[in-house]
């Protein structure tokens, strides 16, 4: 569609958008509430992911304060790892949210491919991760959904968080069960008060999910998985692509007590981010 050049300039700021003002080109894919196209915007050929959702769909779950949230925080958050909500606008029928268009799609579909990512790659992911997790908590943004699915990348292979759907803007503690089960901190499985140390366990999980390609706690049905979380009981492959550094950042972050996490300023400094991570961000496969 159009040219890199193109797409250094946002869409113009412009209060009321209309379907009018896009040219649509091909589905990027379909998720729970409806479907995301790649378009443009006609005027400045700028080029977004145009995500559409069936605003009967949103009532018959009673999404509707959900959606609002999501949008209100996501087009609030300016960070090279935080994918851009530049605007919405809607009609009778549906709602349609203007989103910044991440053209190597998710990075499940990557770790999927590939089997496992190399140090450095996860190594750039994670700090990637840690630096957008800790931009969100500083404004009170806590993601609780971080999980391969929700990860895309863009055209320079920079992770990008979205999906903002189960995310809370909140300083205090929370009570709602929620989030992808494997991703899960043992907190959230006995359903106690958590707070932004979920996502740093989630960290755990993911770091240790792109380097051995499936998630630590897996298991064979959903009670088990509880089980083993709640036990944190973590084993390591024997496989030689995984350093003992890499094993001693999983190790600090998979803790139950999650007052003993490392923060995500000391993952940024840890020694396997150090030497593996591309401080960049931009991950070439
Ligand atoms: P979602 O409804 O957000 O789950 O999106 C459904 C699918 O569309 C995703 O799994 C992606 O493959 C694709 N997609 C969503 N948002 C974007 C985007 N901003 N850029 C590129 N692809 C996207």
């Amino acid at each position: 569609m159009a040219s890199e050049t193109q797409i250094h300039h946002e869409p113009n700021r412009k209060k009321f958008w209309s379907l009018k003002d896009f040219e649509i080109g091909k589905p990027l894919g379909k998720g729970k509430f409806g479907r995301v196209y790649l378009a443009r915007e006609a005027k400045s050929k700028y080029v977004v992911a145009l995500k559409i959702i069936f605003k009967e769909q949103i009532e018959k779950h009673g999404m509707h304060h959900q959606l609002k949230r999501e949008m209100e925080i996501q087009t609030n958050l300016r960070h090279q790892n935080v994918l851009r909500l530049y605007g919405w606008f809607h009609d009778e029928e549906r709602i349609f949210l203007i989103l910044e268009y991440a053209h190597g799609g998710e990075l499940y579909g990557e770790l999927r491919k590939s089997g496992h990512f190399s140090e450095k790659q996860a190594a750039t992911y994670i700090l990637s991760l840690a630096q957008a997790l800790a931009y969100c908590h500083e404004k009170h943004v806590i993601h609780r959904d971080i999980k391969p699915e929700n990860l895309l990348i863009d055209h320079r292979g920079r992770l990008k968080i979205a999906d903002f759907g189960w995310s809370v803007q909140s300083s205090s503690k929370r009570h709602t069960m929620c989030g992808t089960l494997d991703y899960l901190a043992p907190e959230m499985v006995e359903n106690k008060a958590h707070d932004h140390a979920v996502d740093k366990w989630t960290l755990g999980i993911l770091c240790y999910e792109f380097l051995y390609g499936v998630p630590p706690f897996e298991a064979e049905t959903q009670r088990d998985t509880f089980k083993r979380i709640v036990k944190v009981d973590l084993c390591y492959p024997p496989i030689p692509h995984v350093s003992a550094e890499a094993k001693d950042l999983i190790s600090r972050l998979l803790v139950k007590d999650s007052s003993k996490r490392l923060s995500l300023q000391n993952i940024t400094e840890h020694p396997w981010i150090i030497k593996n991570a591309d401080p960049s961000g931009i991950c070439e496969n």
